[in-house]
């Protein structure tokens, strides 16, 4: 089959390598789509300190079963399916507490590859966390099933009222996704922060309540003067950025929630106002990763048509084009692409 491998960092090459056959409990995909997310780009321009190089990735996808392996039963060939990448041991200490997105082996038990022909799906991901897809959902949209997901986990950790105001920090994918799933959820009030027009009027589109430029500077003030001089119920911070990690807290009002969703790079660290997290009761949530639970819930989410998700796919390139989508995705004026084998 054909494949993307990243050499090293910045360099990605399509070669043909073995197609992959599936042992007991695992599955082949056929790719039909593979997106683009924040983490490929950084592992494109980083590398990744999970996956040594050359090594194959995508993890965002949707296909065909093209072969399942003994012991499968749930699927069979030509089934359509998406699917998250991951999926929990059961046993270690995390798993045995409720706390599976942080699973010792999740990064053992986990597909990568989804740049290529075929993706091979381990036993845990089958049994747990893979989905057939509806016949109404396109591959595209089903494709969106583990950035949805994530979200969905760190919003289950708040509590949620429909009357909530929400600042959103970040309108790229994982930002407007939020605004997605809030306002699925019945909210109204959000407000997207971003410093990229195209995402903004995305943002106003997809039912922002109100979109701020933060390029203007004045961006404290105005969530003030939106939430009657008391500051947002709940911050989501998308970007993953230090310094905009410590202004969120800043803009959440006295026994509000802050979401630090957005992973920041390795080995920088932030400074917090004391009297703000204690005077001021402000609970802060830094969620990672996803549950069974949150993938279902964004499974029906994506089934049931609650939540469409097409405008967030910006454009689709074939497979040996995909260099050229990772220089698209620098530039910025998108927001997620599908890479089509
Ligand atoms: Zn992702
Ligand atoms: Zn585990």
């Amino acid at each position: 089959m054909r494949a993307n491998l990243l050499i090293k960092p910045g360099q990605i090459e399509l070669r043909e390598i073995e197609t992959p056959s599936p042992n007991s409990g695992e599955v082949v995909v056929k790719v039909k789509v593979a997106l683009t997310c924040g983490t490929d780009l950084k592992t494109f321009l980083r590398g990744h300190p999970k996956f040594p190089l050359p090594a194959l990735f995508g993890h965002e996808f949707s296909g065909e079963v093209s072969s399942v392996g003994r012991g499968v039963h749930k699927f069979r060939e030509g089934d359509q399916v998406m699917s998250v990448p991951s999926g929990p041991c059961g046993h270690c200490y995390f798993c045995l507490r409720g706390q599976e997105n942080i699973c010792d082996a999740a990064m053992s038990n986990y597909a990568l590859g989804a740049y290529a022909e075929y993706i091979k799906v381990p036993a845990q991901v089958v049994s747990q966390n893979m989905f057939e897809k509806p016949p109404s959902l396109s591959f595209q949209e089903a494709a969106l099933l583990e950035p949805l997901a994530c979200v969905i986990h760190g919003l289950s950790l708040l509590k949620l009222r429909e009357d909530d105001t929400v600042v959103v920090i970040g309108s790229g994918a994982i930002g407007l996704l939020h605004l997605l799933a809030l306002r699925a959820f019945g909210l109204q009030k959000i407000i997207m922060l971003g410093r990229r027009s195209y995402r903004l009027q995305l943002a106003k589109e997809l039912g922002a309540y109100r979109v701020i430029d933060t390029r203007e500077g004045i961006t404290k003030e105005m969530v003030y003067d939106l939430t009657q001089g008391r500051g947002a119920d709940i911050v989501v911070e998308c970007t993953g950025n230090p310094s905009v990690w410590e202004s969120a807290v800043n803009m959440v009002r006295r026994g509000g929630e802050v979401v630090l969703f957005g992973g920041c790079k390795q080995g920088t660290t932030v400074t917090f106002d004391t009297h703000r997290l204690h005077y001021d009761q402000v609970t802060i949530r830094s969620p990672f990763h996803l549950t069974r639970k949150a993938a279902r819930e964004a499974y029906n989410l994506l089934a049931e048509r609650r939540l469409t998700g097409n405008c967030l796919i910006t454009d689709s390139y074939p497979l040996d084009r995909l260099s050229e989508v990772f220089s698209l995705l620098q530039r910025g004026d998108c927001i997620k692409y599908a890479v089509i084998p």
